[in-house]
């Protein structure tokens, strides 16, 4: 009955993602007003709006002008119905396995909007990341709160600074706009600091130049320039130091990961600036903040996850011969596999590697 009841909830909850995707980048509501045909703007009776079965019954058209639907609806309601079904056989029926099928529901709302605007709404990226924190402090689930906290500041960290060098070497190394009162040069700063005096005062360094910049209304910052190659000379200097490697890395990951974080929540908490005024793109960090989210929920399986949608992401690129493709897609699809099967993964890769 269980997984009957998930398979069923899954589609429906779909058919909602479907009016999530659909409206949330146009800044529509998503209860008001009801779901009307796209072509014709006829009202959907509930017959035209059973999850997949009325697709499969209309043949694909709209009831009223016959114009095709896109194929898309049902495809969504599928994948959720699935993805729904798939956890209800790893969870029983609890608060658990209704926490995971939240999860489930907003990568799906996540992957499809980005296929279709190449963004990811901060709504949904940091209502993943919260959730995920929730879930860990009220029912230790599905990993401890200190680990779902360091799983997020460790997994967004290290996707800023990859950020951060691709940025570094695509400008050929000149030196980046610094963005007013935050932004990546913060999560650079804060990363060398993290790796020479541990994540509070690389932290603490970082938020006090952000204070700066917002009373001065200048970028008060250091430069990329220095701030990114002297960060892996200071991780490899540290066992010199009478440090070591993987605690100062550690120490840069969180330190970053918590600007990031915090910087990518100050700009989508900010009130929208007037329209004549040219935006600045504030941070970007999209996948960042997704991936960020998916660390709150895997720990450090986030970073499969991130492995798994490159990989994946590479392939459907070469595949489909495509330049620019949205990487939220991948990125779900990885943190979905690494979430029911990364420990399976790992087991099987050490046993490949005789360890
Ligand atoms: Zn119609």
């Amino acid at each position: 009955m269980w997984p009957l009841f998930a398979l069923v909830l899954g589609l429906l909850v779909g058919s909602f993602l479907n009016v999530v995707v659909h409206r949330l980048p146009r800044g529509e509501s998503i209860v008001f007003p009801p779901s009307r045909c796209p072509h014709c703007g006829r009202r959907l009776g509930p017959m035209d709006l059973v999850p997949v079965l009325s697709y499969l019954a209309l043949g694909g058209r709209c009831r009223y002008c016959h114009r095709p639907i896109s194929p898309r609806y049902p495809l969504v309601e599928a994948l959720t119905g699935g993805l729904f079904l798939l956890a209800s056989l790893f969870y029983p029926p609890s608060l658990e396995a209704l926490m995971v099928f939240a999860f489930l529901g907003l990568l799906v709302a996540l992957a499809f909007i980005d296929l279709d605007t190449y963004e990811l709404p901060d709504g949904l990226t940091y209502g993943l990341l919260f959730l995920g924190l929730f879930s860990a402090l009220l029912l230790g689930f599905p990993l401890p709160f200190p680990q779902a906290l360091d799983g997020a500041l460790l997994a967004a960290g290290a996707l800023g600074l990859i950020a951060g060098y691709g940025g570094l070497f695509l400008r050929r190394f000149r030196e980046g706009r610094a963005e007013v009162p935050v932004g990546p040069h913060q999560v650079h700063m804060a990363a060398l600091f993290g790796a020479l005096l541990g994540p509070g005062v690389g932290m603490a360094l970082a938020f006090l130049t952000w204070a700066l910049s917002g009373r001065t209304g200048k970028a008060v910052v250091l430069p990329d320039r220095v701030t990114l190659p002297l960060l892996p000379l200071f991780l490899l200097l540290s066992p010199l130091l009478g440090g070591d490697f993987l605690e100062a890395l550690k120490g840069a990951l969180l330190a970053a990961g918590g600007l990031a974080l915090a910087g990518g929540l100050y700009w989508a908490l900010r009130p929208a600036p007037p329209e004549t005024e040219e935006e600045p793109v504030a941070m970007g960090y999209g996948d960042v903040k997704l991936l960020g989210a998916l660390g709150a929920w895997l720990g450090l399986y986030a970073f499969l996850g991130l492995f798994l949608g490159v990989f994946a992401g590479a392939l459907l690129g070469l595949l489909l011969r495509q330049r620019k493709i949205p990487f939220g897609p991948y990125l779900a699809l990885g943190g979905v596999v690494a979430f029911f099967f990364g420990e399976t993964l790992w087991r099987a890769y050490m046993a490949w590697l005789g360890l």
